[in-house]
């Protein structure tokens, strides 16, 4: 489309490249605040004006996170951008990575700047060492040759050194505080906080955080005025977002689409529902967010409040899209699953907890389900929310008690007739007879 943010070099055969960046006024944002020698205030000033959100998840605004970064007092600051992509279903900052990396670049060079970071890292997932990973890393040298990183850039006395660190896979890692840990050369395990990062971050400096999606739209708001930026969104949610469509659709894919555009509208474009099924579930924000009915989800348009209104969050903008013929039981078994593997472990209601939910919802799928284990299945839920330390605990839960609410009665007919609600096509061989 023609108002791409994060995906404005789309249109080029090698989207990728630095000449295709410099085409659509790549860096020109970068030049301009060093040439000007702008105020890290104006700039902050300027991505409030725009509206920004974190488009990894939490949806904080993003101007606010930058201010709260202390620039002064400490020896070394750090921005590092979080593209430890890794919520099932969302696969977005991967496609920024392949084709856009240039403005990640420029995005992490801006934020280290207004932040007084002369240091930032990309911690990157570390499944995505083969294409995203090459392409940044040929990117990175390009901007250094170009003198858009480095020493004394552009002769402004500013330096910025940016490097690429890869994970080893671990879901928790896209938890910020473990990220650090792991950056670190540490288990990545979540810290306590507070202290929160921008006091006590990398190396336990002063450090900001933002995901891949996030720091290429700040460089897109630094090149064209916040005012585009807000033009291109609704006013309770500013610009584009990404959208990871998968599932039960024709044309699964990532789509760059304004902030409120409907559900159905996305569906479309997805090539609408795989066979001509009925839709009959989306969780719209990734595996973590509640599940929402497919009828109630074609009337929500794609923003914050729309979706929180719908019963869930927009989350990372992973919408995964099930059909008539989807056991809800089965869903939630693999999800509960998930969480169950990646818990880290540090703490009792999450380890403990998501094994718990994992077995129980196992045995409904296989037959084997007693009546009080759905009231069983909340309360542990219940007891894991907001007990533990890092947002993973949630993650675990909220799936449970969203299923639990949407679709009770299918979990009913699986503990009272020991087979699946959707026919014959969803049926366990293990618990068929
Ligand atoms: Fe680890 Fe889970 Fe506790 Fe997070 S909530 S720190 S993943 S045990």
């Amino acid at each position: 489309m023609a108002n791409d943010v994060c995906f404005a070099t789309m249109k080029f055969d090698q989207p990728w490249t630095l000449e295709n960046y410099l085409e659509i006024g790549g860096y020109e944002g970068w030049k301009k605040i060093l040439r000007e020698k702008q105020a890290s205030d104006d700039i902050i000033g300027e991505l409030k004006a725009s509206g920004l959100r974190g488009r990894g998840g939490a949806g904080f605004p993003s101007g606010l996170k930058w201010s709260f970064m202390p620039r002064g007092g400490s020896d070394q600051n750090y921005v590092v951008c979080n593209a430890d992509e890794s919520e099932p279903g969302t696969c977005k900052d991967r496609d920024i990575l392949r084709f856009n990396p240039h403005q990640l670049i420029e995005g992490l060079a801006v934020g280290g700047y207004t932040m007084a970071a002369s240091v930032g890292y990309i911690y990157m997932r570390g499944e995505f060492m083969d294409e995203p990973f090459r392409r940044v890393e040929a990117a990175l040298k390009e901007a250094y040759e170009l003198g858009m990183l480095g020493k004394n850039i552009q002769g402004s006395g500013w330096d910025f050194e940016l490097h690429i660190h890869l994970g080893a896979g671990a879901y928790i890692c896209g938890e910020e505080t473990a990220l650090i840990e792991s950056l670190e050369g540490k288990m990545g395990k979540p810290r306590f906080k507070p202290p929160f990062p921008a006091n006590f971050g990398v190396y336990g400096r002063p450090t900001t955080i933002n995901n891949v999606e996030t720091f290429a739209s700040a460089a897109a708001i630094m090149r064209h005025g916040s005012e585009w930026f807000t033009n291109l969104g609704i006013p309770s949610a500013a610009g584009t977002k990404l959208f990871s469509v998968s599932g039960h659709v024709n044309k699964p894919g990532n789509y760059e689409m304004p902030m409120g555009t409907p559900f159905s509208e996305l569906l479309e474009l997805a090539g609408g529902m795989l066979n001509g099924a009925k839709i009959k579930a989306v969780i719209p924000g990734g595996s973590s967010m509640p599940v929402v009915p497919g009828e109630i989800m074609m009337d929500t348009n794609m923003d914050y409040d729309s979706v929180m209104k719908s019963g869930s969050m927009l989350g990372s903008g992973a919408v995964i899209v099930m059909d008539e013929n989807t056991c809800m039981v089965r869903v939630l078994e693999r999800l509960s699953r998930f969480y169950q593997m990646e818990s880290c472990g540090q703490c009792t209601p999450c380890r403990e907890g998501t094994g718990w939910m994992h077995r129980v919802v196992s045995r409904i799928e296989h037959g084997l389900g007693k009546p009080e284990d759905l009231d069983l299945l909340f309360d542990v839920a219940s007891n894991i929310e907001g007990k533990t330390i890092c947002a993973l605990g949630d993650a675990a839960a909220w799936p449970v008690k969203g299923f639990l609410k949407r679709f009770r009665d299918e979990f009913e007919y699986h503990i009272e007739h020991k087979r699946c609600l959707v026919g014959p096509g969803s049926v366990r061989r293990d618990n068929a007879a």
